[in-house]
C-alpha cells in the first residue's frame, strides 16, 4: 500500500478544530483510495512559544523537512501582540517557509455553484470560474537591494528595487507551466514589460521556457489590464503567473471573487522537498473554541496536498466533492451567512 508521511501543524486559534476535520477526511480518503497517511503532529506559532519559547522549534522544522507534505492550519494570537515583531508567532511561519526553501505560492480561486446567488449581477461574471494564481514569493521588490531612505539636496527620498534573475524567473515559470499542463493547458504571464526592464527579462524567460511546453497555450498580459480583466471576465483565465508584488495584489483581488475567507486554500512549493499547504485565513481568535469555524478552506488545503504534493488525484477529487455536497445540502457556517450577505454576489 502507498504510504505518505504528513506533518500536521494545527497551530493557534481555530487551527486545532479545523485540523481535526481535515484529518478525519484524509483518513477516510486514504482508506477508500488505497493509501495510508502517517501523521505526525508538531507545535508551531503561539502554542510552540508557550511550550518551548520558540515559534518554530528545531524538532518541528526537522520533522517538516523529512516529510512528504506539511499541512498547517493557522498561526497567531492576540496574546503575543505586545512582543517585538521578530518574537511573535508569525515569525514561525516565515522561518518554516525559508527552512523548506519555498518560493512559489499557489492560490486556487474556484467558484462553487452552491454559493452563487443566481439573482445577483455578479453571478454571471463569477459562474464557472476556476483559476490558479502562481505567485513568486521570495524575490522582486519586497526583497531587492538597494533599498532605504536618504536625505539629499534638502529633500528626503525613499526607494526599493524590483529585481529578478534569470534563474529566479525560470524556476517559478516552470512551476506555472507544469501546473497549466496538468489543468486545462492555458497560462497567462503577468508583467509590466512596456515600462519595466525587470518585466522584459521576465517575459523573455517565460517565452524561452515555452519552447519546452508545446502543449501549453501561453499569453502575456500587463498587470493593470489583468486587474481589470479579473473583475470583468475572470473565466478567461486558467493559470496566472506573477512576480511577488503583482501576485500579492492580484491574488487578493481574485480571492474576493469567491466571497468568504473561510473557503480559500493555498500552497507553497519549492523545487524539491515537501510543499506547505495552508488556508488563506488566519487563526480567527474571535471565534476559536466555539465550534463556529468554517473548516472548508482547510479541507480544500488537504485536497491540494493530495493532488499537488502526493499525486493522489482521486482522493483529492473526493475531498473537493465532500465540500460541494455539504454546501449543496444547504449547510452554512457563519462566515458564509453574515447579515446582509447570505450568498456570494451580494453587495457585502
Ligand atoms: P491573520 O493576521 O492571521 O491573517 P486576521 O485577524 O487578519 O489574522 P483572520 O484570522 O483570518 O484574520 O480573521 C478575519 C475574520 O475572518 C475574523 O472575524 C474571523 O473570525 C473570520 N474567519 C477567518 N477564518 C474563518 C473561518 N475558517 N471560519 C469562519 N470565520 C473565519
Ligand atoms: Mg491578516
Amino acid at each position: 500500500m502507498r504510504q505518505h508521511r504528513i506533518v500536521l501543524l494545527p497551530g493557534d486559534g481555530i487551527g486545532p478544530e479545523i485540523t481535526a476535520v481535515a484529518k478525519l477526511l484524509l483518513d477516510a480518503a486514504g482508506e477508500q483510495h488505497g493509501f495510508k497517511l502517517n501523521f505526525e503532529q508538531h507545535p508551531i506559532g503561539g502554542v510552540a512559544i508557550d511550550a518551548s519559547g520558540s515559534p518554530l522549534p528545531a524538532s518541528t522544522l526537522e520533522a517538516c523537512q523529512a516529510s512528504d507534505a506539511v499541512l498547517l492550519a493557522a498561526i497567531g494570537s492576540p496574546r503575543f501582540d505586545a512582543l517585538p515583531r521578530e518574537q511573535r508567532p508569525e515569525t514561525g511561519l516565515l522561518s518554516l517557509r525559508a527552512g523548506l526553501k519555498l518560493f512559489a505560492n499557489l492560490r486556487p480561486v474556484t467558484i462553487l455553484p452552491a454559493l452563487i446567488d443566481a439573482s445577483s449581477l455578479k453571478a454571471n461574471v463569477i459562474k464557472g470560474v476556476d483559476l490558479m494564481v502562481v505567485r513568486e514569493l521570495t524575490g522582486g521588490i519586497y526583497f531587492g537591494q538597494p533599498k532605504g531612505r536618504i536625505e539629499a539636496d534638502g529633500d528626503e527620498r525613499a526607494f526599493n528595487t524590483m529585481t529578478y534573475s534569470r534563474t529566479e524567473v525560470d524556476r517559478i515559470a516552470k512551476v506555472a507551466f507544469d501546473l497549466a499542463r496538468d489543468r486545462s493547458g492555458k497560462l497567462c504571464s503577468i508583467d509590466k514589460a512596456n515600462v519595466l526592464d525587470v518585466s522584459q527579462l521576465w517575459r523573455d524567460r517565460v517565452d524561452a521556457l515555452a519552447a519546452n511546453y508545446g502543449d501549453v497555450e501561453l499569453s502575456h498580459m500587463y498587470v493593470d489590464n489583468a486587474a481589470m480583466q479579473l473583475v470583468r471576465n475572470p473565466r478567461q483565465f486558467d493559470v496566472l503567473l506573477t512576480g511577488n508584488l503583482f501576485g500579492d495584489i492580484l491574488s487578493d483581488e481574485a480571492a474576493m471573487l469567491t466571497g468568504s475567507i473561510g473557503m480559500l486554500p493555498s500552497a507553497s512549493l519549492g523545487s524539491e522537498g515537501p510543499g506547505l499547504f495552508e488556508p488563506v485565513h488566519g487563526s480567527a481568535p474571535d471565534i476559536a473554541g466555539q465550534d463556529l469555524a468554517n473548516p472548508m478552506a482547510m479541507v480544500l488545503c488537504a485536497a491540494m496536498m493530495l493532488r499537488i504534493g502526493l499525486k493522489e488525484n482521486d482522493a483529492a477529487t473526493a475531498l473537493e466533492g465532500s465540500v460541494e455536497r455539504v454546501l449543496a445540502a444547504g449547510f452554512r457556517t457563519g462566515d458564509l451567512m453574515s447579515e446582509g450577505c447570505t450568498q456570494l454576489g451580494c453587495a457585502g
